[in-house]
């Protein structure tokens, strides 16, 4: 579909904008149902005027990134509850200039585990207390899962759980929670391309009993995953928190369903070599 003064815009904003899987995504669902939109990225510094310009050039939504996604609160005139519990808005959307935030990283992680279990009653370990787990575990608290903190800097797990109204523990106790967990979740950059060989998790903790959920996508086989593959554990891939909380967006900027499956595709695509 050609483009014309008609065509929707949609982006992502960050500083730097660097790289983003979410044009790839987008792209692909717009095009799969012939939507008259395009999905592009600015590199925004003033938040403030990020939104002013959405307002000016009547762009629909944006993808909140780092370092925005607390800092634009301020701007919105409203923001879903959830949102505001987490204390962050990674997606906007304008109304005919009306402006909402939302966070979908909390739906996009419990799809994600929700393909591979249930979570009510769970005892669930977050590794980790950054951007990630704030969302993470609002989202699994909310469906009942019994949630466990743990970080290298304990102020921030204790913050957090705090915040949450949930447990923490230090690091020092690390396996003796896994021993008690039946979901594990990663949500530190632990693993991340380049340290792609780091353990955090000794290999010999892990259970085939054990749902093992790491959110880093790059490798999409961190080293965690492959671990606990190894094991028999169950495990969730970080892409599909990417794709799930891309398809809640994708929802919100167009009114319609997204297509998951032609937007999965995309986002492997672009993974394939990672
Ligand atoms: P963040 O706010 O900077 O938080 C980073 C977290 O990782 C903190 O808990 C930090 O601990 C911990 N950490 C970092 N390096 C560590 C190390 N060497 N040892 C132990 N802990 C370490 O970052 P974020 O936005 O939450 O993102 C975290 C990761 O999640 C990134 O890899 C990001 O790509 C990924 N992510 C994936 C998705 C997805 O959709 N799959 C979405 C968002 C983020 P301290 O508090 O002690 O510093």
């Amino acid at each position: 579909m050609s483009i014309s003064s008609k065509t929707t815009i949609c982006a992502f904003i960050a500083n730097p904008a660097g790289h983003s899987a979410s044009p790839s995504m987008h792209n692909a669902g717009y095009k799969e149902l012939n939507l008259d939109f395009r999905y592009v990225g600015f590199q925004v510094e003033d938040i403030g005027k990020g939104i002013n310009a959405m307002k000016t050039l009547g762009i629909r939504g944006y993808s909140v990134s780092l370092p925005h996604k607390v800092d634009v609160m301020q701007f919105l005139d409203e923001i879903e509850p959830l949102a505001k519990s987490i204390g962050a808005v990674n997606t906007v959307v304008n109304d005919n200039g009306k402006i909402t935030g939302y966070n979908s990283d909390c739906e996009g992680s419990v799809l994600a585990l929700e393909e591979k279990t249930s979570i009510n009653g769970k005892n669930v370990l977050i590794i980790g207390a950054g951007g990630a787990a704030r969302a993470i575990v609002f989202g699994v608290k909310e469906k009942g899962g019994i949630v466990t903190i743990i970080n290298r800097t304990n102020e921030k797990a204790k913050s957090l759980a705090e915040k949450a109204q949930t447990s923490w523990v230090s690091r020092e106790n690390l396996k003796r929670e896994l021993e008690k967990a039946d979901i594990i979740i990663n949500t530190t950059s632990f693993g991340m391309k380049p340290n792609i060989n780091q353990r955090m998790i000794p290999k010999e903790c892990l259970k085939p009993e054990h749902i093992v959920f790491d959110i880093v996508y790059v490798p999409k086989n961190t080293q965690l995953l492959k671990d606990a593959k190894e094991v028999g554990c169950t495990i969730v891939y970080g892409y599909k928190m990417l794709l799930y909380q891309a398809v809640k967006q994708f929802r919100l900027f167009t009114g319609q369903e997204a297509p998951v499956e032609v937007m999965e595709e995309a986002l492997l695509d672009l993974l394939k070599n990672n």
